[in-house]
């Protein structure tokens, strides 16, 4: 039986460290920690994804800021409450939820943000550190998948993984992580050729395609093991993705084909959907540390 990498139990574990961090540093700091999560426009994704973020924040102590703004917004308005929030000293942490409206040039308004609060670590200059292995504020998404393998004792050094997708927000983050764990990696997108001989050649595979049910049985090897980032909200014209009922969820990864051959894979939901709410509570925790100038407890459970 393959093993089930449980990023909801994972998730569960991390935010009930992080509230006992949050209580032990408030007295020296003397504020909980604030994360503000920008959601521009009426994106329904993206409102399921904020409810989750504030909920998390409740749950844990850590102060929510977040605001809803109009579909219309202008580049120069937005970029405004940016600065604002990059001054408001109980703000430690900024997230801007993508996608946005097409008006808005996603790359600047992302330049805005204050590297130091940049909760989604997607600043150029965090993306540089990255790349660099110099520490900072690490992409939430792939930081979650690292969390979830590192503590599913996962061994990546020497290990060849495949990263399917090269978005900035997942695909290239994630590929540099798993370079600086000593993985070999090979990154696969959209023009990449012959998709299924280069998966089976992995023993890690890291699927963030954003297409439901990309990937089956003829992409993996049984040694392999596999992370599934894509989620969609599967529609009544869908039924056919439905992998159960009651699940109105699919990922990238057909799991009803692989879970009997692979030797290990995340769910959708319960996989890496939670990891990354979860490393987002972590990235602001560990800002509220620093700003308040408290000893840095958690960045071990950042990558
Ligand atoms: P994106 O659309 O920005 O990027 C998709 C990438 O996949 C591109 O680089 C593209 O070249 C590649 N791709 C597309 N079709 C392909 C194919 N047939 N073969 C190989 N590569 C292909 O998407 P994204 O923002 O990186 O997100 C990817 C998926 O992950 C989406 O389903 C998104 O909803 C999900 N996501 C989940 C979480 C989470 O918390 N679970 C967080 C972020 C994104």
């Amino acid at each position: 039986m393959p093993n089930i990498l449980d990023g909801k139990k994972l998730a569960q574990e991390i935010e009930l460290i992080l509230k006992q961090t949050i209580e032990s540093g408030l007295e020296v700091a003397k504020r909980p920690p604030g994360l503000a999560v920008l959601r521009v426009g009426s994106d329904p994704a993206s409102g399921v994804y904020v409810n989750y973020k504030e909920k998390a924040c409740a749950r844990i102590g850590v102060k929510s800021f977040a605001r809803h703004l109009k579909e219309d917004i202008s580049l120069e308005e937005l970029r405004e409450i940016i600065k604002s929030l990059n001054e408001e000293k109980n703000v430690d942490g900024i997230l801007l939820q993508l996608p946005l409206p097409s008006h808005l040039d996603e790359d600047s308004l992302l330049r805005t943000i204050d590297p130091d609060k940049d909760a989604d670590g997607l600043h150029p200059l965090n993306l540089g550190r990255l790349i660099k292995g110099e520490k900072g504020p690490r992409s939430c998404t792939p930081a979650g998948v690292m969390a979830l393998l590192n503590r599913n004792q996962i061994k990546l050094e020497g290990k060849r993984a495949v990263v399917v997708g090269r978005s900035i927000l997942v695909g290239k983050p994630m590929a540099l992580m798993l370079q600086a764990a000593n993985a070999t990696v090979t990154v696969a997108h959209s023009r990449t050729k012959d998709l299924p001989t280069l998966t089976r050649q992995a023993d890690l595979l890291v699927v963030a395609a954003g297409k439901p049910h990309l990937i089956g049985k003829n992409h993996v090897s049984e040694n392999c093991v596999v992370i599934d980032v894509g989620i969609h909200r599967l529609s009544s014209g869908q039924e056919n993705l439905k992998e159960s009922k009651k699940n109105k969820l699919c990922g990238d990864v057909k799991i009803f084909e692989i879970e009997d051959k692979v030797a290990a894979y995340s769910p959708v939901p319960g996989g890496v959907g939670p990891m990354t709410v979860t490393m987002l509570l972590a990235n602001t925790v560990d800002r509220w540390q620093k700003h308040c100038g408290l000893p840095l407890s958690i960045s071990h459970l950042l990558p």
